[in-house]
């Protein structure tokens, strides 16, 4: 399990456990430890894959998103943040920065970013149901990512890809901690973006000194020994996240 130990470390994956969150709470929740692996991997791989199942495809249009692409919505659970300037940031962070510098378009645009037009608790639960991701802001997200200082992402509803039978997951719950979004815009990005690769299938560093350019592994893993600063995908991290995609991780 990782333990930060430095204030400005945040990202942390909880211990299995079912749970439940409000309107899903009828559903099954799969959570997963996160356990150190002997080979610097940098992505979830085999036949369990922790990453969004609509990952591998790209069927919209330039102006509607199809089943394969991304739709996300925010639902800000604090007045900590100003919830438009919240959305709006996350929006901008994820797909209005320009080649290089966005998850937006990974992969032969397979990863496309829509954000949905309204808060995620502004829909019915069957539309919402169709939304893959949510950004879930919060003061504290101690009783889903083990601990007050992180923010995390949990995945639920396991479908198996008819490809080649991995599992994957319809929805990606992104756990944000307000105080790493309300600090400063980079150190917001940051977290946008880190957090977004985990539900893109990658995954933090193994341990200390586990440490390659890469917005999983920047100095938000500085108690690891990890100082960089990048708060982007990196060249890495978009060709971790295209061989999940072609199914070559
Ligand atoms: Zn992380
Ligand atoms: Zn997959």
């Amino acid at each position: 399990m990782n333990s930060p130990s430095h204030a400005e470390s945040l990202s942390r994956r909880r211990l299995p456990r079912w749970i439940a969150l409000g309107w899903v709470s009828v559903l099954s929740f799969v959570a997963w430890r996160h356990v150190p692996l002997a080979q610097a991997s940098h992505s979830h791989n085999g036949s369990y894959q922790v990453h969004i199942s609509t990952i591998h495809g790209n069927d919209g249009t330039s102006t509607t998103p199809g089943p394969q692409d991304e739709q996300y919505c925010i639902l800000p659970l604090t007045a900590a943040v100003n919830a438009t300037q919240i959305a709006n940031l996350i929006e901008e962070t994820l797909a209005k920065m320009g080649a290089g510098q966005m998850w937006d378009g990974t992969g032969a645009w397979r990863v496309d970013l829509w954000r949905a037009a309204k808060f995620c608790n502004q829909y019915d639960s069957a539309t919402r149901a169709t939304i893959g991701i949510e950004y879930q802001i919060a003061d504290s997200w101690a009783s889903v990512c083990g601990g007050d200082l992180y923010s995390c992402v949990v995945q639920s509803n396991p479908v198996v890809d008819p490809v080649n039978g991995h599992t994957h997951f319809k929805w990606m719950y992104s756990h944000l901690k307000a105080q790493h979004l309300s600090t400063d815009v980079t150190r917001a990005r940051k977290f946008i973006n880190h957090e977004t690769g985990h539900v893109l299938g990658l995954k933090d560093p193994s341990g200390p000194n586990d440490c390659s350019h890469s917005v999983m592994h920047n100095d938000l893993y500085s108690n690891y020994g990890c100082l960089d600063k990048v708060w982007y995908p990196t060249p890495n991290d978009v060709a971790s996240v295209t061989k999940i995609q072609d199914r070559r991780n």
